[in-house]
């Protein structure tokens, strides 16, 4: 199937622009020697884990169920970390991973000496209390209060005994500049407890394979912790794995005005595309411009009841209309693993592109689909 016969609403994932992040990834893993592992939580397209296994090194999850998927998907090295774990799933959490990251002293105490009986890598989830990112508390997890992390103030090298490494994640949608900088906050607050430790986990949030990523200076990084007191670096990005890999195809059902042109699309960024109203951004639309740049400018918005279900103002060298096709891009990382059904809204299906362009659906959803979450 090609492209332009998909069905809508559709995310397609491009094999090529996936393979071609995959491999920048890679040539850091080739030039440095540290282990990357695809964060599940961003992109779950387990279809595409055995592709994603050639160029990296396994899989990180954030719960009993992503760490499954990423055993039985990818079966590479696993890696977990929750803000707590459950008594009831601790057991099987232990027997897929082999990283069990805990997030304070108490899980440390509490789980441990299960998890270094089974042969497992422990390590503690520090917080270096740097925020390098402004005006994106939600996405902080150096925020004032943040759940995440033990800090300085609340460290106990004491109970240490078994860890063998320090994980951070601070870092969202970032350069190697930022990260340079939490790694001088890490080793301020913690360098004296990084000589007895491993490994070192810099987390996600590295933004590797945009176009201006500080490829070298990511590098310089993972090297200083490499030689100044020997550790083995994981990184485990979500984002960058994917960015810009995916497309989401919509429809127009409908035109119409109030004040400014309007078009109702059979896609919602409330249901299909929830970091769009999260985060938020605006999506890049393949042939549109900024509102005004181009003759005819439409708010775009989606078929749910929630007025700010709008994906943004956009503009067209031709007025839209019913059944006209649009592409919107960058939407394979968190997307489909945020998608909900809210006013019963069909989720879109799945299909992954190749090389040569042609498309293979993967997952189709219906009803039973809307119908099974509820009771
Ligand atoms: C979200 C998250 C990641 C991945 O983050 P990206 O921004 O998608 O790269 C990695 N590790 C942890 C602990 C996370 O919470």
């Amino acid at each position: 199937m090609k492209f332009h016969e998909l069905p809508t609403p559709c995310y397609v994932v491009d094999k090529a622009l996936l393979e071609k992040n995959l491999e920048i990834l890679n040539g850091v893993i080739k030039r440095t020697g540290c282990k990357i592992v695809l964060a599940q939580k961003a992109f779950s397209l387990y279809t595409l884990y055995p592709l994603i296994g050639k160029y990296l090194d396994g899989t990180t999850a954030s719960g009993l169920f992503e760490a499954r998927l990423g055993r039985e998907e990818m079966g590479k090295e696993n890696h977990i970390f929750a803000p707590a774990y459950r008594e009831d799933e601790i057991d099987e959490i232990i027997l897929l991973c082999d990283h069990i990251i805990f997030n304070s002293f108490s899980q440390l105490e509490k789980f441990k000496d299960k998890a270094l009986a089974a042969g497992k890598k422990v390590g503690l989830r520090i917080n270096p209390e740097c925020s390098t990112q402004i005006g994106h508390a939600i996405y902080d997890p150096c925020s004032p209060g943040s759940r995440f992390g033990v800090t300085r103030e609340h460290f106990r090298p004491e109970l240490l005994d078994g860890v063998s490494g320090l994980h951070f994640h601070t870092l969202c949608q970032q350069n190697a500049d930022d990260l340079e900088t939490t790694l001088n906050a890490v080793e301020e607050k913690f360098g004296e407890w990084l000589g007895q430790m491993e490994w070192i986990n810099f987390g996600g949030g590295h933004h590797i394979t945009r176009e201006d990523y500080d490829i070298p200076r990511l590098e310089a990084c993972i090297k200083r912790m490499q030689q100044k007191y020997g550790l083995e670096v994981y990184l485990e990005p979500g984002e960058a794995v994917a960015l810009n890999a995916g497309y989401l195809i919509t429809t127009v059902l409908d035109t119409h005005q109030n004040g400014v042109e309007i078009a109702i699309l059979d896609t919602s960024a409330s249901c299909h595309m929830p970091d769009v109203l999260e985060m938020p951004y605006r999506p890049p639309l393949l042939g549109s411009s900024e509102p005004g740049e181009k003759p005819y400018t439409y708010r775009l918005g989606g078929q749910t009841c929630l007025t700010g279900d709008i994906i943004g103002d956009y503009s067209f060298d031709a007025p839209l209309k019913s059944g006209d096709r649009l592409v919107f891009a960058d939407m394979a990382i968190y997307t489909m693993v945020k998608n909900t059904t809210f006013n019963g809204m069909p989720l879109p299906a799945i299909a992954v592109q190749d090389k040569d362009g042609n498309c293979e659906i993967i997952h189709q959803f219906g009803y039973q689909d809307f119908k099974m979450r509820l009771a």
